[in-house]
């Protein structure tokens, strides 16, 4: 069966479809066959030029708006989105490989949200008034940011688009959207949408590009923000080619959490937790609980029923209603992924399921489960970014604590226990941004989400990404006389 999802064009700046074919081509490939669906080309300097000035004129009109009047057509865009939820949910999966039944409930609906919740913010957003005694006082103004780029990485490309997009046109910013060259499609359909929802031209432009474009845009002067979702080493390029221009940033980078199960852990419900925070999305989610801590208790009959529970994955074409494990996103991924397994093998991980290619085409990795892993085997320490859990062994509260935290990274972590206070003393020592207990990788809109240490700066979702899309300005008023020296 030949497939296609070629968009209209490779771009879309300034309200509208453009192509230019003399940007280096970026092909789509299908991971679940390895057929190319598209043939996008990356942007050229002019095309860089065309978005930003766009989105530096579009600016200006936009912040004139009352919150109110943009949270309107971010309200539209979300209802635009949970209409066509069906649409945007089968060119994710196409674009990601992610299967179809993730696809329908995970991302375009998550993207639909944060449009809602900012749109709903939007009117909303005020400076204060600072009383200074009878003859003065300070008023502060939020005023946007100016122009703002996102990046995105390949996982998520409508919600990373959504979720940087959201906050920062309800602030009253422009965004020019650079979406990973593995998953360059979804982006654009935001950008149609948002047109559709009244957005101005130029408010929101996707151009494409590897990483040369990407750094074309963060070092433009006229950006005045970067929001980044990464791998840490492009998080650390990012990061130092804005600060040169001390721009704003986000910093949305990579993770090695920690689960931790207690003896005491209802085993169902550990075991789906264990089973979310490692294979959903095929492994490929940066706030995965990578690290699975189980006491000794429990330890085997923990394994022994996820053994039971992976056994019965459905690996295949992510199309699939009933498929429940889509391929890696890339050929160079899935070789990543089966090289980890090797090290986990050759550093005398015990492998108790999986650990192999999936048949037939595509770049399938089977769920794969090591047991008796130690802290400083490979695939303890790096993200994998696959579907590969590694199970550890604990004794005590205090070792499982102070192991969990011997990590650069620090995005999430988790604990299943049914001693209530235990979960909240170990929580509130855990290094990490977002946290769950007895529960792994909700990201309700509502809710912060974002880690520390090198996982990375700043916060999406909620009222925090307000404050990481625009500034205060403080207007100190003096009601009686001035009283200079001389
Ligand atoms: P990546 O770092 O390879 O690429 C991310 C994006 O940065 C891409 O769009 C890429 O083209 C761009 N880029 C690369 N070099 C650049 C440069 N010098 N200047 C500007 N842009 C540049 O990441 P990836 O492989 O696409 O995604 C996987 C990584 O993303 C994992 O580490 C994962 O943990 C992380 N991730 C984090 C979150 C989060 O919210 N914390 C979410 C999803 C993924």
């Amino acid at each position: 069966m030949t497939l296609s999802a070629q968009p209209v064009a490779s771009h879309y700046i300034d309200g509208a479809y453009v192509e230019d074919t003399s940007g280096a081509e970026i092909p789509v490939i299908f991971a679940a066959t390895g057929e190319r669906i598209a043939t996008l080309h990356a942007a050229t300097p002019a095309l860089i030029e065309r978005a930003l000035a766009a989105a530096e004129r579009a600016q200006r009109d936009w912040a004139k708006l009352t919150g109110r009047e943009r949270g309107r057509i971010l309200l539209r865009a979300a209802e635009i989105m949970r209409s066509r939820n069906e649409e945007l949910s089968q060119l994710e999966t196409l674009d990601t490989g992610k299967p179809i039944q993730e696809t329908r409930v995970a991302d375009a609906t998550s993207g639909a949200d944060a449009f809602e919740y900012f749109g709903g913010l939007a009117g909303s957003l005020t400076g204060e008034h600072i009383p200074l005694g009878p003859d003065a006082f300070t008023y502060t103004i939020r005023e946007p940011l100016g122009v703002c780029v996102g990046i995105g990485a390949w996982n998520y490309p409508t919600q990373i688009a959504c979720w940087k997009g959201a906050p920062a046109l309800a602030c009253g910013n422009a965004m020019v959207f650079k979406p990973s060259e593995e998953t360059p499609l979804c982006a654009l359909k935001i950008a149609e949408i948002l047109t559709e929802a009244g957005a101005p031209p130029g408010l929101y432009n996707v151009v494409q590009g590897r990483g040369d474009v990407g750094a074309a845009l963060v070092t433009d002067p006229r950006v005045a923000k970067v929001s980044l979702t990464g791998s840490v080493p492009t998080g650390r390029k990012v990061y130092a080619a804005a600060a040169d221009g001390m721009k704003h940033v986000t910093m949305e980078l990579g993770g090695k959490s920690p689960l931790i199960v207690f003896d005491d852990a209802d085993l169902e419900n550990a075991v789906g937790g264990a089973i979310l925070g490692n294979f959903y999305s095929t492994g490929q989610v940066c706030s995965n609980g990578t690290r699975v801590f189980v006491q000794s208790g429990i330890r085997e009959r923990f394994l022994a029923r996820l053994a039971e529970r992976v056994a019965q994955a459905t690996l295949g074409d992510p199309r699939d209603e009933a498929t429940t494990i889509g391929p890696m996103v890339s050929a160079r991924q899935r070789d990543i992924v089966l090289g980890y397994i090797e090290a986990g093998k050759s550093e005398g991980a015990r492998l108790v399921t999986g650990g192999t290619p999936g048949d037939g085409p595509g770049w399938f990795v089977k769920p794969t489960v090591f047991a008796d892993v130690t802290d400083d085997m490979t695939i303890a320490r790096e993200e994998i970014f696959g579907p590969v859990m590694a199970v550890l062994g604990f004794d005590t509260e205090d070792e499982v604590i102070a192991r969990a935290n011997a990590t650069e990274f620090g995005l999430s972590a988790g604990v299943f226990t049914t001693d209530l206070a235990r979960a909240h003393r170990v929580i509130a020592q855990l290094n990490a941004g977002s946290c769950f207990i007895n529960s792994y990788n909700d990201a309700p809109v509502e809710a912060p989400f974002g880690g520390v240490k090198l996982s990375g700066v700043g916060r999406e979702n909620s009222k925090a990404a307000i404050n990481h899309y625009s500034q205060m300005k403080s207007v100190f008023v003096r009601l009686g006389d001035v009283a200079a020296p001389f």
